[in-house]
């Protein structure tokens, strides 16, 4: 097997090679863009649904499924949305042989498919708040160049759209979704910021937005996310509205939160290192891998007592792969150390004999685990990996970002760059051009930088009401 590329400089080459390595998706298929799941990429991405399902489903969302066409006249009533998006749509202009009647197109997103549903589901404030989500493929005609799970034409999308009473409770529903965020960041091991984009850089038809970004090295982000609050933007539109408790007829204000499988571009990406993937064991396909070290000798040898260690983890509940193939050992333990399972089981002659299994976890850790105390032990061994894995994230995270208090010090920037900004679009352009990348906007939480409050803006000077912005190259 080749070597990797070196990911610190040449970062791109480095994920296109671990995500082939990894044999998470094929790209063969006949459409640019659009990829296959391969048996392996299709599990990560169940147990990425299972974070993000059971995390929304805590918050008090429901799932639903809309159709995948939505008609033309209804895609157009927003006015914002429709420019955000009708150059990136697909269209179905036949029914077999003929022209339909209204084109339809295949969504985007799903705020035109839900909508014009909505206005019927609210009648009253008894129905609100609404709270529904789907995860489902989303189609988008993207022109530049595509990154298996980071740009692509086919995407798998999870998304919430929700109805409120007013415009304080919707903005609740937005705390809520970073909340919810936050557990699942955590389940990922992903440190990110949410960072409230800039009024030129929002959803299309969103009142504001508030994205997730991380950092991927020499001043790259990744937008990983978003939430949105869209007042009665859409409601007004689609004539979503309610009798309120005085009889009063009143439009619903909106909030949506959207995910895709750009979060194993974003695990990737931000685990992975020289020796491949490395997976948290919340989505790794295989929390454990348990390899027999064949010997001749005495039974029972190392291939039945691995039999027995996968069968007792799986009946416990985690995912466990015995890999009992006539490859070396050595070959194996490379092969998913590229693939990134989180912990190795290895069992040879010595560990069937005393009863143990040497455990090795994707960071190199070592520990011998007794196999009377097998589940307790290789739990708490995961559990440690983890642990260790946002530790190791974290300390990279924190040293991504710098302070800069001139845009000279922006140009050639291998940073993301934390600076003092006065909110306008002079300024923030300015920035951008400085930097030659975006201004993402202002972080909602503190960064873990023990910075004092900002002084002036770094590009007109002005003192006072001036707040702390990010400036990055979004990949
Ligand atoms: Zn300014």
């Amino acid at each position: 097997m080749a070597e990797l590329p070196d990911k610190a400089t040449a970062f791109i080459d480095w994920y296109l090679a671990v995500v082939d390595a990894a044999n998470l998706t094929d790209k063969r298929y006949g459409v640019k863009g659009m990829n296959v799941w391969t048996p392996y990429g299709f599990l990560a991405r169940r147990h990425l649904d299972e974070v993000m399902v059971r995390e929304i489903e805590a918050t008090g969302s429901s799932p639903v499924e809309f159709p995948a066409l939505i008609p033309a006249n209804e895609f157009a009533k927003e006015k914002e949305h429709i420019k955000g998006f009708d150059a990136q749509v697909y269209w179905v202009t036949k029914g077999g042989l003929s022209d339909l009647d209204i084109p339809l197109v295949l969504r985007p997103t799903s705020e035109t498919a839900m909508y014009p549903i909505f206005a019927l589901w609210v009648r009253s404030h008894r129905d609100l708040p609404l709270n529904v989500y789907q995860i489902v493929n989303t189609f988008r005609y993207e022109t530049k160049t595509t990154r298996p799970f980071m740009r692509v034409r086919e995407i798998h999308f999870f998304e919430e759209h929700t109805c409120q009473v007013d415009e304080a409770a919707a903005d609740r529903r937005v705390r809520s979704n970073l909340d919810a965020f936050s557990q699942m960041a955590k389940a990922l091991a992903l440190p990110y910021v949410a960072v409230r984009r800039p009024e030129w850089d929002k959803f299309p038809g969103a009142a504001y937005s508030i994205a997730f970004d991380i950092p991927v090295g020499t001043g790259r982000t990744l937008q990983i996310g978003s939430v949105h609050h869209y007042r009665e933007n859409f409601s007004r539109p689609y004539g979503i509205q309610y009798e309120d408790s005085d009889g009063a007829q009143r439009f619903v204000h909106q909030t949506t939160f959207g995910l895709s499988e750009r979060l194993i571009g974003a695990i990737l990406a931000v685990h992975g290192d020289q020796k491949g993937a490395v997976f948290p064991s919340a989505v790794a396909p295989y929390e454990v891998i348990v390899i027999p070290i064949p010997s001749s000798g005495p039974e029972p040898g190392p291939e039945a007592t691995a039999v027995e260690v996968a069968e007792r983890l799986r009946a416990k509940g985690l995912r466990t792969h015995l890999d009992a193939g006539d490859e070396r050992p050595g070959a194996k333990y490379y092969r998913w150390e590229l693939q990134g399972v989180p912990v190795r089981l290895e069992i040879g002659r010595r560990e069937a004999t005393s009863r143990t299994a040497t455990a090795v976890d994707r960071l190199g850790r070592k520990a011998v685990v007794s196999l009377d105390r097998l589940e307790s032990e290789v739990e708490q061994f995961l559990g440690d990996y983890d642990r260790a894995l946002f530790d190791r994230a974290l300390a990279k995270f924190r040293e991504e970002f710098r302070v800069v208090t001139s845009l000279d010090e922006l140009k050639g920037f291998s940073h993301v760059a934390v600076l003092t900004w006065c909110g306008s679009e002079e300024c923030g352009h300015a920035v951008e051009t400085a930097i030659d990348g975006g201004l993402l906007g202002t972080p909602e939480s503190e960064l873990p930088l023990g910075l004092a409050n900002p002084d002036r803006c770094i590009s007109c000077g002005k003192v006072g009401d001036v707040r702390w912005a990010l400036a990055g190259r979004p990949l």
